[in-house]
Protein backbone atom coordinates (compact mmCIF):
# COMPACT_ATOMS: atom_id res chain seq x y z
CA UNK A 1 0.00 0.00 0.00
CA UNK A 2 2.60 2.34 -0.87
CA UNK A 3 0.67 4.58 -3.16
CA UNK A 4 -2.25 6.26 -2.03
CA UNK A 5 -3.80 9.64 -2.94
CA UNK A 6 -4.41 11.63 0.11
CA UNK A 7 -6.67 14.45 -1.69
CA UNK A 8 -10.39 14.72 -2.22
CA UNK A 9 -11.81 12.44 -4.96
CA UNK A 10 -9.93 12.24 -7.73
CA UNK A 11 -11.25 10.87 -10.72
CA UNK A 12 -9.19 9.77 -14.04
CA UNK A 13 -11.16 7.95 -17.24
CA UNK A 14 -8.92 5.06 -18.67
CA UNK A 15 -9.06 3.20 -22.05
CA UNK A 16 -13.02 0.91 -21.13
CA UNK A 17 -10.47 -2.22 -21.76
CA UNK A 18 -12.11 -4.23 -18.73
CA UNK A 19 -14.29 -7.75 -18.39
CA UNK A 20 -18.01 -7.07 -17.10
CA UNK A 21 -21.31 -9.06 -18.16
CA UNK A 22 -23.13 -7.63 -21.23
CA UNK A 23 -26.28 -5.72 -20.34
CA UNK A 24 -28.55 -8.62 -22.10
CA UNK A 25 -27.76 -10.26 -18.89
CA UNK A 26 -31.12 -8.19 -16.99
CA UNK A 27 -33.13 -10.32 -18.36
CA UNK A 28 -31.99 -13.14 -16.09
CA UNK A 29 -33.44 -10.88 -12.71
CA UNK A 30 -35.70 -9.07 -14.68
CA UNK A 31 -37.59 -11.78 -16.27
CA UNK A 32 -38.15 -12.63 -12.49
CA UNK A 33 -39.03 -9.69 -10.60
CA UNK A 34 -42.18 -8.71 -13.43
CA UNK A 35 -44.13 -11.99 -12.95
CA UNK A 36 -46.06 -11.65 -16.49
CA UNK A 37 -43.76 -10.57 -18.78
CA UNK A 38 -41.47 -12.38 -21.35
CA UNK A 39 -37.89 -11.24 -22.93
CA UNK A 40 -36.96 -12.08 -25.81
CA UNK A 41 -33.54 -11.06 -26.99
CA UNK A 42 -32.63 -10.54 -30.73
CA UNK A 43 -29.07 -11.56 -31.56
CA UNK A 44 -26.51 -13.98 -32.18
CA UNK A 45 -25.29 -16.91 -30.87
CA UNK A 46 -22.69 -15.23 -29.27
CA UNK A 47 -25.26 -13.63 -27.43
CA UNK A 48 -27.38 -16.89 -26.72
CA UNK A 49 -24.20 -18.48 -25.87
CA UNK A 50 -23.30 -15.74 -23.11
CA UNK A 51 -26.83 -15.97 -21.71
CA UNK A 52 -26.85 -19.90 -21.51
CA UNK A 53 -23.46 -19.69 -19.53
CA UNK A 54 -23.82 -16.92 -17.41
CA UNK A 55 -27.26 -17.51 -16.38
CA UNK A 56 -25.78 -21.61 -14.77
CA UNK A 57 -28.46 -23.75 -13.88
CA UNK A 58 -31.67 -20.94 -14.34
CA UNK A 59 -32.01 -22.04 -17.73
CA UNK A 60 -33.01 -25.34 -16.86
CA UNK A 61 -35.95 -23.45 -15.19
CA UNK A 62 -38.18 -23.18 -18.21
CA UNK A 63 -37.30 -18.98 -17.99
CA UNK A 64 -39.28 -16.64 -19.50
CA UNK A 65 -36.99 -15.18 -21.87
CA UNK A 66 -35.80 -16.49 -25.28
CA UNK A 67 -33.04 -15.69 -28.38
CA UNK A 68 -34.11 -14.45 -31.46
CA UNK A 69 -31.04 -16.08 -33.33
CA UNK A 70 -30.17 -14.05 -36.26
CA UNK A 71 -29.39 -16.05 -39.32
CA UNK A 72 -27.29 -15.26 -42.59
CA UNK A 73 -30.83 -14.34 -44.14
CA UNK A 74 -31.99 -11.89 -41.81
CA UNK A 75 -28.59 -10.38 -41.70
CA UNK A 76 -28.14 -9.74 -45.60
CA UNK A 77 -32.00 -8.60 -45.19
CA UNK A 78 -33.20 -11.44 -47.37
CA UNK A 79 -35.51 -12.61 -44.30
CA UNK A 80 -38.59 -10.00 -44.06
CA UNK A 81 -37.50 -9.13 -39.84
CA UNK A 82 -41.67 -7.90 -39.06
CA UNK A 83 -42.63 -11.61 -40.34
CA UNK A 84 -39.93 -13.16 -38.42
CA UNK A 85 -40.80 -11.21 -35.64
CA UNK A 86 -44.65 -11.84 -35.86
CA UNK A 87 -43.85 -15.58 -36.10
CA UNK A 88 -42.21 -15.66 -32.72
CA UNK A 89 -44.39 -13.63 -31.14
CA UNK A 90 -47.38 -15.62 -32.22
CA UNK A 91 -45.84 -18.46 -30.48
CA UNK A 92 -44.61 -16.39 -27.48
CA UNK A 93 -48.52 -15.38 -27.18
CA UNK A 94 -49.91 -19.18 -27.73
CA UNK A 95 -47.13 -21.30 -25.36
CA UNK A 96 -46.71 -18.29 -22.25
CA UNK A 97 -49.42 -15.64 -22.71
CA UNK A 98 -47.74 -13.10 -21.20
CA UNK A 99 -48.66 -9.14 -20.27
CA UNK A 100 -45.83 -7.44 -21.97
CA UNK A 101 -42.97 -8.47 -24.17
CA UNK A 102 -40.06 -6.92 -23.95
CA UNK A 103 -37.91 -6.89 -26.98
CA UNK A 104 -33.97 -6.79 -26.18
CA UNK A 105 -31.88 -5.36 -28.71
CA UNK A 106 -28.15 -6.78 -29.26
CA UNK A 107 -24.81 -5.33 -31.08
CA UNK A 108 -26.21 -7.09 -34.09
CA UNK A 109 -29.19 -5.07 -34.20
CA UNK A 110 -28.02 -1.98 -33.66
CA UNK A 111 -24.88 -2.84 -36.52
CA UNK A 112 -27.67 -3.44 -39.19
CA UNK A 113 -30.18 -0.51 -37.92
CA UNK A 114 -33.17 -3.18 -37.78
CA UNK A 115 -36.14 -0.65 -36.94
CA UNK A 116 -36.98 -2.47 -33.44
CA UNK A 117 -38.70 0.28 -32.68
CA UNK A 118 -40.29 1.34 -35.62
CA UNK A 119 -41.85 -2.59 -35.75
CA UNK A 120 -42.85 -3.14 -32.20
CA UNK A 121 -46.09 -0.59 -32.55
CA UNK A 122 -47.50 -2.43 -35.95
CA UNK A 123 -46.49 -5.80 -34.02
CA UNK A 124 -48.61 -4.99 -30.98
CA UNK A 125 -51.37 -4.05 -32.67
CA UNK A 126 -51.53 -6.89 -34.82
CA UNK A 127 -51.06 -9.57 -32.08
CA UNK A 128 -52.75 -7.53 -29.08
CA UNK A 129 -49.48 -7.35 -26.46
CA UNK A 130 -48.03 -4.02 -25.80
CA UNK A 131 -44.12 -5.07 -27.10
CA UNK A 132 -41.01 -2.28 -25.08
CA UNK A 133 -38.00 -2.38 -26.52
CA UNK A 134 -35.03 -1.69 -25.25
CA UNK A 135 -31.63 -1.84 -26.54
CA UNK A 136 -29.57 -3.31 -23.91
CA UNK A 137 -26.21 -4.06 -26.03
CA UNK A 138 -22.76 -4.23 -25.37
CA UNK A 139 -21.72 -1.39 -27.77
CA UNK A 140 -23.45 0.81 -25.39
CA UNK A 141 -23.60 -0.19 -22.07
CA UNK A 142 -22.30 -2.29 -19.29
CA UNK A 143 -23.72 -5.20 -17.31
CA UNK A 144 -26.43 -3.59 -14.87
CA UNK A 145 -27.33 -0.48 -17.11
CA UNK A 146 -28.87 -3.32 -18.97
CA UNK A 147 -31.62 -3.15 -16.35
CA UNK A 148 -31.43 0.87 -16.85
CA UNK A 149 -32.72 0.69 -20.17
CA UNK A 150 -35.75 -1.76 -20.13
CA UNK A 151 -36.37 0.40 -16.99
CA UNK A 152 -36.18 3.89 -18.67
CA UNK A 153 -38.46 2.29 -22.05
CA UNK A 154 -41.31 1.29 -19.31
CA UNK A 155 -41.42 4.91 -17.91
CA UNK A 156 -44.01 5.64 -21.52
CA UNK A 157 -46.06 2.51 -20.23
CA UNK A 158 -46.75 3.82 -17.03
CA UNK A 159 -50.08 5.42 -16.40
CA UNK A 160 -50.79 9.06 -16.32
CA UNK A 161 -52.83 10.48 -13.59
CA UNK A 162 -55.93 11.26 -16.54
CA UNK A 163 -56.06 7.36 -17.03
CA UNK A 164 -55.89 6.85 -13.28
CA UNK A 165 -58.84 9.80 -12.31
CA UNK A 166 -60.53 8.16 -15.74
CA UNK A 167 -60.83 5.10 -13.89
CA UNK A 168 -61.91 6.14 -9.90
CA UNK A 169 -64.45 8.16 -11.55
CA UNK A 170 -65.46 5.07 -13.53
CA UNK A 171 -65.32 3.28 -10.81
CA UNK A 172 -66.81 5.61 -8.42
CA UNK A 173 -69.81 6.04 -10.69
CA UNK A 174 -70.77 2.67 -11.52
CA UNK A 175 -69.73 -0.12 -9.19
CA UNK A 176 -69.50 2.14 -5.86
CA UNK A 177 -71.83 4.69 -6.65
CA UNK A 178 -72.21 5.53 -2.82
CA UNK A 179 -69.36 4.08 -1.37
CA UNK A 180 -69.34 6.54 1.51
CA UNK A 181 -72.41 5.13 2.77
CA UNK A 182 -70.98 1.68 3.68
CA UNK A 183 -68.02 3.45 5.74
CA UNK A 184 -68.78 2.21 9.28
CA UNK A 185 -67.83 5.54 10.47
CA UNK A 186 -65.86 8.76 9.74
CA UNK A 187 -62.92 8.03 12.18
CA UNK A 188 -62.22 4.62 11.22
CA UNK A 189 -62.11 5.55 7.10
CA UNK A 190 -59.60 8.17 8.13
CA UNK A 191 -58.00 5.48 10.57
CA UNK A 192 -57.19 3.10 7.12
CA UNK A 193 -55.87 5.97 5.29
CA UNK A 194 -53.71 7.72 8.42
CA UNK A 195 -50.71 7.31 5.86
CA UNK A 196 -51.84 8.75 2.76
CA UNK A 197 -49.71 8.00 -0.50
CA UNK A 198 -46.74 10.49 -1.23
CA UNK A 199 -46.48 11.50 -4.77
CA UNK A 200 -43.32 9.44 -4.45
CA UNK A 201 -42.48 6.68 -6.87
CA UNK A 202 -39.37 4.34 -6.43
CA UNK A 203 -37.13 3.12 -9.11
CA UNK A 204 -35.33 0.05 -9.51
CA UNK A 205 -35.56 -3.58 -9.72
CA UNK A 206 -35.15 -4.95 -6.12
CA UNK A 207 -36.98 -8.55 -5.21
CA UNK A 208 -40.05 -8.47 -3.67
CA UNK A 209 -38.86 -9.43 -0.23
CA UNK A 210 -36.25 -6.09 -0.34
CA UNK A 211 -39.03 -3.85 -2.06
CA UNK A 212 -41.16 -4.50 1.44
CA UNK A 213 -38.37 -4.10 3.94
CA UNK A 214 -37.91 -0.57 2.05
CA UNK A 215 -41.09 0.12 1.76
CA UNK A 216 -41.68 -0.65 5.87
CA UNK A 217 -38.51 1.53 7.10
CA UNK A 218 -40.33 4.50 5.33
CA UNK A 219 -43.50 3.82 6.45
CA UNK A 220 -41.98 4.27 9.87
CA UNK A 221 -41.05 7.49 9.32
CA UNK A 222 -44.57 8.24 8.31
CA UNK A 223 -44.19 7.99 4.05
CA UNK A 224 -46.12 5.73 2.49
CA UNK A 225 -44.65 5.62 -1.43
CA UNK A 226 -47.80 5.89 -4.43
CA UNK A 227 -45.37 3.34 -6.63
CA UNK A 228 -42.20 1.30 -7.28
CA UNK A 229 -41.06 0.90 -10.80
CA UNK A 230 -40.76 -2.10 -12.03
CA UNK A 231 -43.68 -3.33 -10.20
CA UNK A 232 -44.29 -7.26 -9.75
CA UNK A 233 -47.02 -7.55 -12.56
CA UNK A 234 -46.55 -5.41 -16.51
CA UNK A 235 -50.19 -4.39 -15.33
CA UNK A 236 -50.06 -2.72 -11.87
CA UNK A 237 -47.30 -0.63 -13.03
CA UNK A 238 -47.10 2.78 -11.16
CA UNK A 239 -49.21 5.91 -11.75
CA UNK A 240 -46.65 8.81 -12.09
CA UNK A 241 -48.01 12.09 -12.22
CA UNK A 242 -46.15 15.28 -13.39
CA UNK A 243 -44.56 16.60 -10.82
CA UNK A 244 -43.94 13.72 -8.63
CA UNK A 245 -40.84 13.20 -6.98
CA UNK A 246 -38.83 9.83 -7.75
CA UNK A 247 -35.55 7.90 -6.39
CA UNK A 248 -33.94 5.59 -7.12
CA UNK A 249 -32.30 2.56 -5.14
CA UNK A 250 -29.44 1.45 -7.39
CA UNK A 251 -26.74 3.56 -8.78
CA UNK A 252 -27.10 2.73 -12.43
CA UNK A 253 -30.21 3.75 -13.22
CA UNK A 254 -29.05 7.27 -14.59
CA UNK A 255 -30.81 6.79 -17.54
CA UNK A 256 -34.35 5.81 -16.16
CA UNK A 257 -34.03 8.68 -13.56
CA UNK A 258 -33.19 11.31 -16.98
CA UNK A 259 -36.26 10.06 -18.57
CA UNK A 260 -38.33 10.53 -15.82
CA UNK A 261 -36.94 13.90 -15.02
CA UNK A 262 -37.21 14.52 -19.59
CA UNK A 263 -40.80 12.91 -19.96
CA UNK A 264 -43.04 13.01 -16.83
CA UNK A 265 -41.61 15.84 -15.62
CA UNK A 266 -40.82 14.13 -11.97
CA UNK A 267 -38.80 15.53 -9.84
CA UNK A 268 -35.37 13.41 -8.70
CA UNK A 269 -34.93 13.42 -5.21
CA UNK A 270 -31.01 12.59 -5.00
CA UNK A 271 -30.02 10.44 -1.91
CA UNK A 272 -27.33 8.25 -1.23
CA UNK A 273 -28.15 4.47 -2.12
CA UNK A 274 -29.84 2.13 0.59
CA UNK A 275 -26.81 -0.08 0.60
CA UNK A 276 -25.26 -0.74 3.83
CA UNK A 277 -26.94 0.94 7.21
CA UNK A 278 -24.89 4.44 6.93
CA UNK A 279 -26.41 4.56 3.13
CA UNK A 280 -29.90 3.14 4.39
CA UNK A 281 -30.04 5.55 7.04
CA UNK A 282 -29.14 8.37 4.56
CA UNK A 283 -31.56 7.86 1.82
CA UNK A 284 -34.69 7.73 4.76
CA UNK A 285 -32.97 11.21 6.12
CA UNK A 286 -33.01 12.40 2.08
CA UNK A 287 -36.35 11.50 1.17
CA UNK A 288 -37.79 12.38 5.23
CA UNK A 289 -36.00 16.36 4.23
CA UNK A 290 -38.00 16.35 0.99
CA UNK A 291 -41.43 16.06 2.71
CA UNK A 292 -40.78 17.94 5.41
CA UNK A 293 -40.52 14.94 8.00
CA UNK A 294 -38.25 14.69 10.99
CA UNK A 295 -36.60 11.17 11.04
CA UNK A 296 -37.32 9.24 14.20
CA UNK A 297 -35.42 6.22 15.90
CA UNK A 298 -33.24 6.27 12.79
CA UNK A 299 -29.82 6.53 15.25
CA UNK A 300 -31.06 3.45 17.05
CA UNK A 301 -31.76 1.48 14.27
CA UNK A 302 -28.84 2.09 13.00
CA UNK A 303 -26.72 1.50 16.39
CA UNK A 304 -28.32 -1.95 16.39
CA UNK A 305 -27.22 -2.78 12.95
CA UNK A 306 -23.03 -1.47 13.69
CA UNK A 307 -23.91 -3.68 16.48
CA UNK A 308 -24.85 -7.01 14.69
CA UNK A 309 -22.02 -6.45 12.51
CA UNK A 310 -19.36 -6.55 15.22
CA UNK A 311 -18.20 -10.22 14.63
CA UNK A 312 -17.32 -9.19 11.10
CA UNK A 313 -15.85 -5.58 11.79
CA UNK A 314 -12.84 -6.54 13.37
CA UNK A 315 -11.75 -8.60 10.12
CA UNK A 316 -11.97 -6.12 7.67
CA UNK A 317 -10.45 -3.24 9.77
CA UNK A 318 -7.88 -1.64 7.98
CA UNK A 319 -7.70 -3.69 5.58
CA UNK A 320 -7.33 -2.50 1.76
CA UNK A 321 -10.02 -3.37 -0.52
CA UNK A 322 -9.16 -2.75 -4.47
CA UNK A 323 -12.51 -2.95 -6.94
CA UNK A 324 -11.68 -3.43 -10.64
CA UNK A 325 -15.19 -2.15 -11.77
CA UNK A 326 -17.48 -3.69 -13.29
CA UNK A 327 -21.06 -3.22 -11.90
CA UNK A 328 -21.82 0.29 -11.42
CA UNK A 329 -22.34 -0.40 -7.58
CA UNK A 330 -18.88 0.30 -7.00
CA UNK A 331 -19.61 3.60 -4.73
CA UNK A 332 -21.67 2.65 -2.39
CA UNK A 333 -20.14 -0.45 -1.37
CA UNK A 334 -16.80 0.98 -1.56
CA UNK A 335 -18.35 3.92 0.95
CA UNK A 336 -20.06 1.00 3.18
CA UNK A 337 -16.66 -0.40 3.65
CA UNK A 338 -14.66 2.64 4.36
CA UNK A 339 -17.18 3.01 7.13
CA UNK A 340 -16.45 -0.79 8.30
CA UNK A 341 -13.04 0.30 8.80
CA UNK A 342 -11.27 -0.71 5.15
CA UNK A 343 -9.00 1.82 3.16
CA UNK A 344 -10.14 1.76 -0.66
CA UNK A 345 -6.99 2.91 -2.78
CA UNK A 346 -8.72 2.40 -6.32
CA UNK A 347 -12.38 2.10 -7.35
CA UNK A 348 -13.27 0.85 -10.85
CA UNK A 349 -16.39 2.03 -12.64
CA UNK A 350 -17.53 1.45 -16.11
CA UNK A 351 -19.40 4.45 -16.03
CA UNK A 352 -20.17 7.32 -13.45
CA UNK A 353 -23.08 9.47 -14.01
CA UNK A 354 -21.84 12.42 -11.29
CA UNK A 355 -24.90 14.01 -11.30
CA UNK A 356 -27.51 11.13 -10.56
CA UNK A 357 -24.37 9.69 -8.06
CA UNK A 358 -24.10 13.36 -6.64
CA UNK A 359 -25.46 12.48 -3.44
CA UNK A 360 -23.30 8.95 -2.94
CA UNK A 361 -20.15 11.08 -4.65
CA UNK A 362 -20.25 13.07 -1.60
CA UNK A 363 -21.15 10.60 1.12
CA UNK A 364 -18.29 8.93 0.19
CA UNK A 365 -15.78 12.02 0.82
CA UNK A 366 -17.66 12.51 4.18
CA UNK A 367 -17.29 8.84 5.09
CA UNK A 368 -13.25 9.21 4.47
CA UNK A 369 -13.27 12.10 6.60
CA UNK A 370 -14.87 10.49 9.13
CA UNK A 371 -12.87 7.69 9.42
CA UNK A 372 -9.40 9.45 8.44
CA UNK A 373 -8.32 7.79 5.96
CA UNK A 374 -7.45 8.54 2.06
CA UNK A 375 -9.70 9.21 -0.40
CA UNK A 376 -9.73 6.47 -2.88
CA UNK A 377 -8.80 7.05 -7.18
CA UNK A 378 -11.70 7.01 -9.09
CA UNK A 379 -11.33 5.80 -12.16
CA UNK A 380 -13.69 5.49 -15.02
CA UNK A 381 -14.19 2.99 -17.97
CA UNK A 382 -10.81 1.15 -16.37
CA UNK A 383 -8.15 -0.49 -18.43
CA UNK A 384 -7.92 -4.78 -16.60
CA UNK A 385 -3.99 -4.65 -17.98
CA UNK A 386 -3.27 -1.42 -16.26
CA UNK A 387 -5.03 -1.99 -12.73
CA UNK A 388 -3.30 -5.32 -12.78
CA UNK A 389 -0.05 -3.81 -12.94
CA UNK A 390 -1.38 -1.42 -9.92
CA UNK A 391 -2.38 -4.23 -7.85
CA UNK A 392 0.77 -6.06 -8.08
CA UNK A 393 2.38 -2.57 -6.59
CA UNK A 394 0.00 -2.23 -3.96
CA UNK A 395 -0.45 -5.88 -3.19
CA UNK A 396 -4.28 -4.74 -1.70
CA UNK A 397 -5.81 -7.31 1.49
CA UNK A 398 -9.03 -8.05 -1.50
CA UNK A 399 -9.60 -7.36 -5.01
CA UNK A 400 -13.53 -7.04 -6.25
CA UNK A 401 -13.44 -8.24 -9.72
CA UNK A 402 -14.70 -10.51 -12.35
CA UNK A 403 -14.35 -14.24 -12.55
CA UNK A 404 -11.65 -13.97 -15.42
CA UNK A 405 -9.24 -12.21 -13.10
CA UNK A 406 -10.04 -13.94 -9.96
CA UNK A 407 -8.65 -17.39 -10.27
CA UNK A 408 -5.28 -16.05 -11.82
CA UNK A 409 -4.81 -13.36 -8.93
CA UNK A 410 -5.86 -15.76 -5.89
CA UNK A 411 -3.19 -18.40 -7.17
CA UNK A 412 -0.46 -15.09 -7.05
CA UNK A 413 -1.47 -14.85 -3.64
CA UNK A 414 -4.18 -12.20 -3.73
CA UNK A 415 -7.56 -12.41 -2.39
CA UNK A 416 -10.72 -11.95 -4.44
CA UNK A 417 -14.15 -11.67 -4.19
CA UNK A 418 -16.39 -12.16 -7.20
CA UNK A 419 -18.10 -8.93 -7.88
CA UNK A 420 -21.25 -10.76 -9.49
CA UNK A 421 -21.97 -11.74 -6.61
CA UNK A 422 -23.25 -8.30 -5.33
CA UNK A 423 -25.21 -8.07 -8.06
CA UNK A 424 -27.46 -10.76 -7.24
CA UNK A 425 -27.19 -10.82 -3.53
CA UNK A 426 -29.47 -8.77 -0.89
CA UNK A 427 -27.18 -5.62 0.04
CA UNK A 428 -30.44 -3.25 0.64
CA UNK A 429 -31.54 -2.06 3.47
CA UNK A 430 -30.14 -2.01 7.26
CA UNK A 431 -31.21 -6.16 7.60
CA UNK A 432 -29.05 -6.73 5.06
CA UNK A 433 -25.38 -4.98 5.41
CA UNK A 434 -24.27 -8.53 7.10
CA UNK A 435 -24.66 -10.52 3.97
CA UNK A 436 -22.33 -7.53 2.32
CA UNK A 437 -19.84 -8.07 4.83
CA UNK A 438 -20.44 -12.04 4.65
CA UNK A 439 -19.45 -11.78 0.97
CA UNK A 440 -16.26 -9.73 1.12
CA UNK A 441 -14.73 -11.30 4.47
CA UNK A 442 -15.55 -15.00 2.66
CA UNK A 443 -12.05 -15.16 1.01
CA UNK A 444 -10.32 -12.94 3.78
CA UNK A 445 -11.40 -16.35 6.11
CA UNK A 446 -10.48 -18.86 3.91
CA UNK A 447 -7.11 -17.27 3.48
CA UNK A 448 -6.24 -17.35 7.32
CA UNK A 449 -7.54 -21.00 7.00
CA UNK A 450 -5.17 -22.04 3.71
CA UNK A 451 -2.54 -19.98 5.20
CA UNK A 452 -2.12 -22.24 8.51
CA UNK A 453 -1.83 -25.00 5.97
CA UNK A 454 1.73 -23.01 4.68
CA UNK A 455 0.02 -22.65 1.46
CA UNK A 456 0.08 -19.42 0.14
CA UNK A 457 1.17 -18.24 -3.83
CA UNK A 458 0.24 -21.44 -5.87
CA UNK A 459 2.25 -19.70 -9.09
CA UNK A 460 5.58 -19.24 -9.53
S1 LIG B 1 -21.92 -7.80 -26.24
FE1 LIG B 1 -23.31 -7.69 -27.98
S2 LIG B 1 -22.91 -9.57 -29.17
FE2 LIG B 1 -22.03 -9.84 -27.13
S3 LIG B 1 -23.62 -10.88 -25.95
FE3 LIG B 1 -23.87 -8.68 -25.62
S4 LIG B 1 -25.34 -7.98 -27.13
FE4 LIG B 1 -24.62 -10.01 -27.76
Amino acid sequence: MNQINNSTLTFQCETGNYHTFCPISCVAWLYQKIEDSFFLVIGTKTCGYFLQNSMGVMIFAEPRYAMAELEEGDISAQINDYEELKRLCTQIKNDRNPSVIVFIGTCTTEIIKMDLEGIAPKLEAEIGIPIVVARANGLDYTFTQGEDTVLASLIQRCPSKDRETEKINKNNSSLFPSLSIFSKNKNESNLSQDKPNLPLVLFGSLPNSLTNQLEHELEKQNIKISGWLPTKNYKELPVIHEGDYVCGVNPYLARTATNLIRRRKCKLISAPFPIGPDGTRAWIEKICSIFNIEPTGLDEREKAVWDSLENYLPLVKGKSVFFMGDNLLELSIARFLIRCGMIVPEIGIPYLHKRYQEAEIKLLEDTCRKMQVPTPLIIEKPDNYEELKRIEQYRPDLVITGMANANPLEARGINTKWSVEFTFAQIHGFSNARDILELVTRSLRRKNYIQQLGWKELVE
